[in-house]
């Protein structure tokens, strides 16, 4: 069973908002592309899991450890009494040779090798096992759920460590027999690993402000060119009406995570909504969406949700149901 829900990597989330505000440079559209690729292949993997069904093992998904000092971010982690299986999961598509090393597609090789990377990880869960003078068993497995993926290896001994996207739903039906069970033993496991999670600590951006187009977009189409009613905003381009509320949710959601960790306030609230929105109906978002920070004078918000998503599924007595996005 899923222990977390898998929410967008915070990288994913920074470029949809930073593209929404300004054109990308062509490292971050690169960037963009390959968390969207990456988040795409966890989302599919999770699909597949589901119609195989998992009640005999306890998920975790996108996990950040601290361990012995160092963090390591997990894709997913398989825990049953037998131990830990770590699933790194990696979304390639085409043609990818594995020799002397390193990842090529064609002549050019891949950054970062992901053997290595898988045997980091797996490695600091046995520190965290050993550190606990525990007794279970650790190893993990690349998986690759892109069924548009051939891998060819000089060295057979790296089948063992991969999981293909034709030999998945068989990889997942393992963990539906009968000798597989999260009793006792997986609940200690999971008490451990619960106990090592930390916040993502490489997520730092450092937008320059000076890029970004402040103001409100058009959740359908993106376009700044709004025309103001009293409860919503109709955009002048798709003809999308969405309430005021929405826009106000995906402006903080945006603020969140451009300026990560930095305080928000009505007013940096206001410039970065470009005054599109009366102080009273963004001192009401405020305090109904957010946590509020008394600190002397000055009050800080922190938005109460992890995404613009997950504030709208949240969220009760929320006027979505007001918006109005035409069919395409
Ligand atoms: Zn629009």
């Amino acid at each position: 069973m899923f222990i977390n829900e898998r929410t967008k990597p915070h990288e994913l989330i920074y470029y949809e908002a930073l593209s929404a505000r300004t054109s990308l440079m062509k490292k971050e559209s690169a960037k963009f592309e390959n968390v969207k690729k990456g988040y795409e292949g966890e989302m599919l993997y999770d699909q597949i899991f589901d119609s195989i069904g998992h009640g005999n093992v306890l998920i975790y998904r996108d996990l950040f450890l601290s361990i012995d000092g160092s963090v390591t971010q997990y894709d997913t982690l398989i825990i049953s009494d037998i131990g830990i299986i770590s699933n790194e999961i990696k979304n390639f598509s085409g043609s990818v040779t594995f020799r002397d090393g390193s990842w090529y597609r064609g002549n050019f090789a891949i950054p970062n090798d992901a053997f290595s990377q898988l045997n980091r990880a797996v490695g600091k869960l046995m520190e965290l096992r050993n550190t606990s003078r525990s007794d279970f068993k650790v190893s993990g497995k690349l998986i690759f759920p892109n069924d548009n993926f051939t891998f060819h290896s000089d060295d057979q001994s790296n089948w063992n460590k991969i999981i293909l996207r034709s030999g998945l739903r068989d990889y997942f039906r393992q963990f539906n027999q009968s000798g597989i069970v999260a009793g006792n033993k997986a609940q200690y496991i999971s008490w451990l690993i619960s106990s090592s999670i930390v916040e993502n600590p490489y997520f730092k951006p450092a937008v320059d402000k000076t890029r970004l187009k402040f103001g409100l977009y058009c959740g359908r189409c993106g376009s700044f060119n709004l025309s103001k009613k009293r409860f919503h905003l109709t955009c002048n381009k798709c003809g999308s009406t969405e309430c005021n509320e929405t826009h106000l949710l995906r402006a903080m959601n945006d603020y969140k995570f451009l300026f990560y960790n930095q305080p928000m306030t009505r007013n940096s609230l206001l410039e970065f909504i470009d005054y599109d929105l009366h102080f009273k109906a963004v001192s009401r978002a405020l305090l109904k969406h957010c946590y509020t920070n008394n600190k002397g004078t000055r009050t800080t918000y922190t938005f109460k949700y992890f995404d613009f998503e997950d504030a709208v599924n949240k969220s009760d007595a929320y006027m979505r149901y007001k918006d109005h996005i035409p069919m395409i």
